[in-house]
């Protein structure tokens, strides 16, 4: 298993990796369909069957889900954010290929199919929306609202999947492939420093914070830099930086974590005052409520809502049952809440039994080329998930 790991890694590794060490691995590009074709791979050295659901997202199964019955399914995304780091996503996917090869050397014999499932653009990097192929897959996502989404050269998703040499047309909801899955387990670098307090490699999730994304379009007036007494000026650039202030204090007073981290600038030139700036602020807390009123006082910017995904909490039983299985004899695995969206939040929307392992990140750092995991925690991740699917499929 160990040897796997390290070759799938190193596989993986130049994929849509820039001179900087960040990653840009976004949805139904050439790097996408490096990455696919990479999963399709490692599902034929297998034996497992490959094949891709009508949202896009490629599942590999060991056994027949349709003949035996609904299984259970780990796995991850692939894609990333821009510059984003090496392990958010894949670890979950190169952990379930190495988990799988873990319990056949161990000659562990499931009682139901097990599944490994890469998911279609979860960073929502490309598009704007976060979890396009899970939470098309069980309809969360309108697929009129998903073929019209545009990525900055205007691009829609219709024309990205169509130019990828997939079906537009055959994009939507997959309520089969949905029925396969009687469990889902993602594995997922930690995006925080949880689990370097505690001194545990591995950890179970409890839950994500509510979060959500709002677009706001200031306006003001185009005009030279050097002519434009500033007593004349319309420049939105400065409502931006107001907008800004006001998120971080709001955010701060009412325990709540607000980021401005895109912008576009019209026309964005140096000695140009801007005639629009559209800003992109991603809000989330542990409480609902919290967001809310964060967002409620932006009112004066009239933020429009993007994307929003509602509090998960996983079903306690399962976490626990998943804890003992992936801690120690004596200490099951510590659980944790998080502020980052999963696909695993989606299924469990959708009312499947779900529940998340996260694997120790000594930075905390995530979404940068600093995010990591040491090699040992890796492994320690791929027992802990291999532990968790063979309790789940045993007789
Ligand atoms: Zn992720």
């Amino acid at each position: 298993m160990t040897s796997t790991f390290d070759t799938m890694w190193a596989e993986l590794e130049p994929i849509g990796r820039s001179a900087d060490g960040g990653y840009h691995r976004f949805a139904w590009t050439a790097e996408d369909a490096a990455l696919r074709e990479w999963f399709a791979a490692e599902a034929a050295r297998r034996g497992m069957s490959c094949v891709v659901d009508r949202a896009g997202n490629q599942w590999a199964w060991w056994g027949d889900p349709d003949a035996d019955g609904p299984g259970v399914v780990t796995g991850s995304h692939l894609d990333s954010v821009p510059g984003g780091g090496a392990f958010d996503g894949p670890l979950g996917v190169v952990s379930a290929f190495a988990a799988v090869d873990l319990l056949r050397e161990q000659g562990w014999t499931p009682s139901r199919p097990i599944g490994i499932a890469a998911f279609a653009d979860e960073e929502g990097a490309r598009f704007g929306v976060a979890c396009t192929g899970s939470r098309l897959l069980t309809g969360a996502l309108p697929v009129e609202r998903a073929l019209a989404l545009t990525d900055a050269d205007g691009v829609t998703l219709a024309e990205a999947v169509t130019r990828a040499g997939s079906d537009a047309a055959s994009l939507g909801p997959d309520a089969e492939a949905l029925r396969r899955v009687a469990t889902f387990v993602e594995l997922h670098v930690e995006q925080g420093r949880g689990l370097i307090h505690l001194d545990r490699p591995v950890g179970v999730a409890s839950g994500i914070w509510p979060h959500g994304r709002w677009r706001v379009t200031l306006t003001g007036a185009a005009n030279h830099a050097g002519t434009t007494p500033l007593d004349e000026r319309r420049d939105p650039m400065l409502d931006l930086a107001t907008l800004i202030q006001v998120a971080r204090q709001a955010a701060a007073q009412h325990g709540a974590l607000a980021t401005v981290g895109k912008v576009e600038v019209t026309p964005n030139g140096v000695n140009a005052i801007p005639s629009q700036v559209r800003a992109w602020l991603d809000c989330r807390a542990r409480e609902e409520a919290a967001v809310h009123a964060v967002v409620s006082e932006l009112a004066g910017f009239t933020p429009t809502g993007e994307s929003w995904t509602p509090p998960t909490v996983f079903d306690a039983a399962l976490a626990a049952r998943v804890a003992a299985a992936a801690g120690e004899p004596d200490a099951p695995a510590p659980l944790l809440d998080t502020g980052a969206g999963h696909d695993a939040g989606i299924f469990h929307a959708a009312g499947i039994p779900t529940a998340m392992l996260f694997v120790r990140n000594p930075t905390g750092i995530s979404h940068a080329p600093a995010e990591f995991a040491e090699r040992d925690d890796c492994l320690a991740g791929v027992r802990a998930l291999a532990a968790t699917l063979a309790n789940l499929t045993s007789k």
